[in-house]
């Protein structure tokens, strides 16, 4: 099997005292996501994708929010890891596309600052990393800001 698909979603609660971290980038915003690492919905779901597609287990599995060695971990570091995982078991990431749903603050400006930390880690170009900003039209938790979802999808192949 040369090529594999995996999906991966994630989603914290905001909360006050908390820095919003979000694709490994620092968002100036009030409120932040809360949880036992640094709580970055974007790199969660992207690693859950990883993992699935390479069969290899899932997060809670790998980073259990039990041990203490992953509290206030910096998530782009735990990516690291699953992509030398994955490199060892001799996969590479074809493309990723990614969509956060946050009702605030606005994900757009940035998305570019989110590519620049996430494809070098990867190992894809700008244009193999999907990240979009959805809001949820004001309907539910995450309409009233009170939640960021993410959603992430990968393709990766065999070298
Ligand atoms: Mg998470």
């Amino acid at each position: 099997m040369k090529h594999r698909t995996g999906i991966g979603y994630d989603i914290h609660r905001l909360a006050a005292g908390r820095k919003l971290v979000l694709g490994g980038v620092r968002i100036p915003y009030p409120l932040g996501l809360a949880g036992h690492s640094d709580a970055d919905a974007l790199v969660h779901a992207l690693i859950d994708a990883l993992l699935g597609a390479s069969g290899d287990g899932d997060i809670g599995q790998l980073f259990p929010n039990t041990d203490p060695k992953w509290k206030d971990a910096d998530s782009t570091a735990l990516l690291r890891a699953v992509m030398t995982r994955l490199r060892k078991a001799g996969f590479e990431v074809v493309n990723a596309d990614a969509v956060i749903v946050a009702e605030k603050p606005a994900i757009v400006p940035h998305i570019a600052a989110m590519k620049t930390v996430l494809c070098p880690i990867l190992g894809v170009k700008p244009d193999a990393l999907g990240i979009k900003g959805k809001t949820n039209e004001g309907l539910g938790p995450i309409g009233q800001g009170n939640v960021i979802a993410c959603l992430a999808t990968v393709l990766i192949r065999k070298k």
